[in-house]
């Protein structure tokens, strides 16, 4: 397995948002937390990338504990963290945001060479590359935001809520991007309230409720499970 995180535990003060939840990602593909408001999919993220100190268990990274690990560390071993929100740099341009992705690189050549394959996956960046970020639709910002954090060559790829406030082609079009990455070789943790969009793109999903995995299981099992498909599906 690329990550593995063994029975976290995560309080915000005295509230426990995490309570013994356990995951693991393998090397390829996309792997999904659903999950209503409040269920703990942010903060499942937040540790992983060092964001927010768990209070018990251990996430493992190519076989390294990293919990134990300040955030800037855990990018440089190659994990890459999308929040939810985007938190883009509105008054750089989109090619400067993108720049930012690869601060910890040295390898010049390259980064100019990935600069490029970035304006090939997002067309629409391209087209926009001088034009200050605050300027872009949702969805654009979005593209900056995956853009930025594929900038650092990451291993693997943390992505919170992509979809959220995006309109139904911009929705779909991010659909695309998304498998587009992992097909392309970075795996992808998806974070995501459109359990229905989430359970089409990962193979494997975990259904996170008050802070426990409440189900867990292959993407087309759940899509089939009753307590999902009444919960999550509107079924
Ligand atoms: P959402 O989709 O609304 O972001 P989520 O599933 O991602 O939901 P989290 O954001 O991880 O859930 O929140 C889990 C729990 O922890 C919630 O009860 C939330 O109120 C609480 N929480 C999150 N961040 C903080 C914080 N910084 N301080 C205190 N409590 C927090």
């Amino acid at each position: 397995m690329l990550l593995e995180v063994r029975n976290l535990h995560v309080h915000y003060q005295k509230v426990a948002a995490l309570k013994g939840i356990s995951l693991q990602v393998p090397s390829g593909g996309i792997v999904t937390i659903i999950g209503a408001n409040g269920a703990g999919k942010s903060t499942t993220l937040r540790s992983i990338s060092g964001l927010a100190r768990p209070s018990g268990g251990e996430i493992h990274f190519e076989g390294e504990r990293i919990d134990t690990m300040p955030a800037e560390k855990i990018v440089a071993r190659g994990i890459a963290h999308v929040p939810e929100g985007r938190r883009i740099f509105p008054d750089l341009t989109v090619e400067e945001n993108l720049r930012i992705g690869a601060f910890l690189r040295k390898d010049t050549a390259k980064i100019e060479r990935d600069i490029e394959d970035i304006f090939e996956r997002f067309p629409r960046l391209k087209e926009r590359r001088t034009q200050w970020a605050r300027t872009l639709s949702g969805g654009e910002q979005q593209m900056v935001a995956i853009g930025r954090a594929l900038m650092s060559g990451p291993k693997l790829l943390l992505l919170d809520e992509p979809s959220m406030g995006l309109s139904p082609v911009m929705v779909q079009e991010m659909a695309r991007i998304v498998s587009d990455i992992a097909e392309t070789g970075v795996p992808v943790v998806l974070v995501e309230q459109n359990a229905g969009l989430a359970l089409r793109l990962a193979s494997y999903a975990y259904v996170l409720e008050i802070g426990t995995v409440a189900v867990e299981g292959a993407a087309t099992d759940l899509k089939t499970n009753d307590h999902v498909r009444r919960a999550y599906l509107g079924a």
